[in-house]
């Protein structure tokens, strides 16, 4: 029930006025001047119905009327005194004597229109406290992504750092993204691969990447190898794992394959192996060409002291003249065997290696020109001295310039190149226009008794490599059927000692 309180000072008008409103079903309280007035609003009052006496002051309005409606009468009746009454905070003003229907319908309207603000108040209040609740938790949102994009970016960076090529695929096998080791690896930008399979990526032939079985089961495999096709057709192989990728709920939305480059390895892998045949086939060499040279040492005694017994003008003198030249044929090649299978330490001096290969071509020169073989030199000048055993290197561009000519049995260009290479490196190229050779002959270049000639011991290259490496360098060759054959000789210009292999430079 709304609570009204009536301030008159004419008893009268308040038994009134109490009557009236006691009867529309209000709360009716009473006083007769403002200090009793003040005294009942703190009782609580929803409104207040003020008779101003003319020549009251009007301010009071100010202080009833806080918080609560108030409806001033005016006893003057003058248009100033209720525009006053109402610039002081009266809801509505009235003429004395009011009209009741208007006195009546002003406190029920002005009741409903407090009732309204109050709402208003309340519903507003409420939508602060939600908006403040909002805002925290907007706060919090904040903090929270700012976060995982922390947490995201921490881990995007370890995964794009790392030297391991790392791509993850769907559900189907699709390339949703790759790191930039997978992307150096591979020649692909991510973009390129994304969603294609990943095993539209794998070299012809080879067997599954994706296991999806083992992957459900988080089996890891570590020994998995596979060649990958590059951007550009070439391949390369790797090593690789694969393991489920899950999403916060620990579903299965994938897997994460990671893998290395195994190139570098493999050429390792090879070198050992081909260092490993070099040193067992050293042994057997050594030992058959022991036996053999003092049977041969015998026979060849035995052939000159019976070609002696004859007359030098007599037909069977020429037969022994054969074997013995026969014999020394054998013993020079017994020779070549030997320095393959006991191979001689370097003696190391710093030296002019164009002048070791000036010494093989004037050596050479008179087979050389006969064969209609022109030589092209192009050696840098001011080139540094090498650490190096020149009988040895001698014996390595011999080796290599008997070869190259060999191969111009019509003649052609004999390029010698001599350069450095970076700072640590010199390199010797010897390029013939040659019949050059397949890639099954290039891949056993390097082996002891391997050749296609049929007079060629197949040791020249195996003791040339052999040398070399001993130098701490390396040879690389280049060749095609019909378009000749590059041999490139790097040799350090520091280390005496042989490079461990997996500091040599990319080509060995
Ligand atoms: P050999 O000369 O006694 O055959 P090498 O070890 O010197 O033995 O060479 C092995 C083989 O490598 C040769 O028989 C030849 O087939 C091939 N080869 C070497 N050098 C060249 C070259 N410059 N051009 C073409 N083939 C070459
Ligand atoms: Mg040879």
């Amino acid at each position: 029930m709304a609570r009204l309180l009536i301030l008159a000072s004419e008893p009268q008008v308040r038994a009134d006025w109490k009557e009236l409103f006691t009867h529309a079903g209000y709360q009716v309280f009473q006083a007769s001047d403002l200090d009793q007035a003040l005294r009942s609003i703190a009782k609580g009052i929803d409104l207040v119905i003020y008779k101003i006496p003319p020549g009251f002051p009007l301010q009071s309005i100010k202080e009833l009327s806080r918080d609560r409606t108030l409806i001033a009468i005016v006893e003057s009746g003058q248009e100033k005194d209720l525009i006053k009454a109402r610039a002081f905070g009266a809801y509505l003003t009235l003429r004395w004597p009011p009209d009741r229907w208007e006195l009546l319908q002003g406190v029920e309207n002005g009741l409903e229109r407090r009732r309204l603000i109050n709402e208003g108040k309340i519903l507003m209040e409420k939508l602060t406290k939600k908006n403040r609740e909002q805002r925290r938790l907007q706060r919090e949102l904040d903090n929270l992504s700012k976060k995982a994009l922390e947490v995201e970016d921490s881990s995007y960076d370890i995964l794009q750092s790392m030297g391991s090529g790392l791509i993850i695929v769907d559900l189907e096998g699709k390339i949703t993204s790759m790191n930039q080791a997978a992307e150096r690896i591979l020649g692909y930008k991510s973009k390129e691969v994304e969603e294609i399979a990943l095993e539209d990526l794998k070299a012809e032939g080879e067997k599954r990447i994706l296991n999806w079985e083992d992957i459900r089961r988080e089996v890891v495999r570590i020994d998995q190898e596979v060649e990958l096709i590059k951007r550009g057709g070439d391949t390369v192989l790797v090593g690789f794992s694969t393991s489920p990728r899950k999403n916060v709920k620990g579903e299965m939305v994938g897997a994460i394959v990671i893998f290395r480059d195994l190139t570098e390895i493999k050429k390792m892998r090879e070198n050992m192996r081909y260092k490993d045949r070099l040193a067992s086939l050293g042994e057997l060499t050594a030992g058959i060409a022991h036996e053999i040279r003092n049977p041969l040492a015998g026979i060849k005694t035995t052939a000159q002291a019976l070609k002696s017994e004859f007359d030098p003008q007599d037909p069977k003198c020429e037969y022994l003249e054969k074997i013995i030249k026969e014999i020394n044929r054998t013993n020079s090649l017994l020779q070549e065997l030997f320095i393959f299978a006991r191979p001689q330490k370097p003696q190391f001096v710093p030296y002019d290696v164009t002048k070791v290969l000036e010494r093989v071509i004037s050596m050479q020169e008179k087979s050389i020109e006969e064969r209609g073989v022109e030589i092209k030199k192009d050696y840098a000048p001011d080139l540094p001295l090498v650490p190096l055993d020149p009988n040895q290197i001698y014996q390595v561009f011999l080796n290599l310039i008997i070869n190259a000519v060999q191969a111009m049995p019509k003649g052609g260009d004999l390029f010698l190149t001599v350069k450095q290479d970076g700072k640590d490196w010199i390199s010797v190229i010897i390029r013939d226009t040659g019949v050059g050779m397949s890639e099954e002959v290039r891949a056993k270049l390097f082996d002891p008794f391997f050749t296609t000639k049929s007079m060629g011991t197949g040791l020249g290259l195996a003791i040339s490599y052999r040398i070399i490496q001993e130098h701490g360098g390396m040879v690389t060759v280049e060749s095609k059927p019909g378009q000749g054959a590059k041999f490139t000789i790097r040799l350090p210009l520091k280390g005496r000692e042989a490079v461990p292999d997996n500091q040599l430079p990319r080509g060995v």
